[in-house]
């Protein structure tokens, strides 16, 4: 009998990460503010590291002749690589100017020199293997929610022949590895159609990769998770195999996603919110879960308010990180106020905490299953169906 339980490690070559996981985004090898040593003393275990912005600046040869972005960033937890497409297409539809699409490569042009970049699904595996990435993730198409029917089946077929030419190119580079495998996951799209998202996944799990993950932004325009396309990507794959909520999220999100089967997760809120001055605080008596997405569970404390100026209690008296065991709401406000830099990093140690925290309060309440029994009426297609024509 399949094993129903989401998985709750992944074996990678720097070592087993316990799931479920939160990774912070590292994007150009830096969690902004932070440095490694800080980041393992908020319970961070692997972060997730951008392609393209890497490929861009410094360039995926000088990490490489680094040793590998763990060398380069002094990092020797696992680390995985998105694949570049998500943040070249943001840039194209920001800036349709900015570069063209094509059925086989994307082409970037660089705003400023006009420099042509040009990213294959060849060439982003390599550019990972030159990062040291891992955990690997193929070069996908990426639509958006509005897109119609016609456009995602364009991008489901993408996606699916790109992701054959990810794991060919992976394999070839896999056996000549001297660091061991990496591991290479896949990405499922299909945007709003429930067809397309089955037929994606099908075609991807027919193709065999290691984990899969949740493709196209995750979250509805009233700003709530895309459940039931989510839930139908995580009962779309074999049962018991890793998956990552790609951009997830907000805490209540990750929460969500993790009773939906769903094990890895990274977002740039947290460290986006705390340079903001926004901080995470669990209500009292919840820090230890187990947690409820349908009920609030954590609040979000804005820094600047007035309120706070002759508050000389901590953020969140439960929190053991530096920002909570030493300082108080009051220096933390100052420290903002003055615009010292001292702030940032306090502030995102703080959030980062709140979510190592988080996954701890949800690895304590076990795992969840994948897929969820008793559904109503989604089952997963036959290996292969799609692959041969169904
Ligand atoms: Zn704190």
């Amino acid at each position: 009998m399949a094993d129903l339980a989401a998985p709750t490690r992944l074996e990678t070559r720097r070592g087993a990460l316990r799931l479920p996981v939160f990774l912070p985004d590292a994007t150009r090898a830096v969690v902004r503010a932070v440095d490694s040593l800080d980041l393992r003393r908020v319970g961070v275990e692997a972060l997730v590291v951008n392609t393209f912005h890497l490929m861009r600046a410094p360039g995926a040869r000088l990490v490489k002749s680094a040793g590998g972005v763990h060398d380069f960033m002094g990092w020797d937890g696992p680390v995985i690589s998105d694949s570049g497409g998500f943040q070249v297409y943001s840039l194209i539809r920001q800036n349709p100017a900015a570069g063209t699409i094509r059925a086989n490569e994307v082409i970037f042009r660089e705003p400023q020199t006009g420099e042509k970049v040009l990213l294959t699904p060849q060439k982003a595996i390599q550019l990972q293997f030159q990062l040291g990435s891992d955990v690997v993730m193929c070069l996908d198409d990426c639509t958006s929610a509005e897109d119609d029917e016609a456009a995602q089946a364009q991008s489901v077929e993408r996606t699916v022949r790109w992701a054959a030419k990810c794991k060919a190119e992976f394999e070839k580079l896999a056996a000549s590895s001297r660091a061991g495998r990496p591991l290479l996951f896949a990405v499922v799209q299909g945007g709003g159609s429930e067809r397309l998202r089955r037929q994606c996944a099908a075609d991807l799990t027919a193709l065999g990769f290691d984990g899969y993950g949740y493709g196209g932004w995750p979250i509805a325009p009233d700003g709530s998770l895309l459940a039931d396309a989510m839930e139908l990507v995580a009962r779309s794959v074999p049962a018991g195999t890793p998956l990552h909520a790609l951009g997830v999220g907000r805490p209540d999100h990750v929460v969500r996603a993790a009773r939906l089967g769903y094990t890895i997760f990274d977002c740039a809120l947290p460290t986006r919110d705390a340079r903001h001055q926004r901080l995470y605080a669990f209500l009292p008596g919840q820090e230890h879960g187990p947690f409820d997405a349908e009920r609030k569970f954590y609040d979000v404390v804005y820094m600047l308010d007035q309120k706070h100026a002759n508050d000389f209690t901590p953020i969140d008296p439960t929190c053991d990180a530096l920002c909570c065991t030493r300082y108080s709401r009051a220096y933390l406000r100052h420290l903002f106020k003055i615009e010292d830099a001292s702030a940032l990093r306090l502030a995102t140690l703080h959030n980062l905490r709140f979510y190592t925290r988080l996954i701890e309060g949800l690895r304590r309440s076990g795992p969840h299953p994948n897929p969820l029994p008793g559904g109503e009426g989604i089952q997963p297609r036959p290996l292969g169906e799609a692959a041969a024509g169904g």
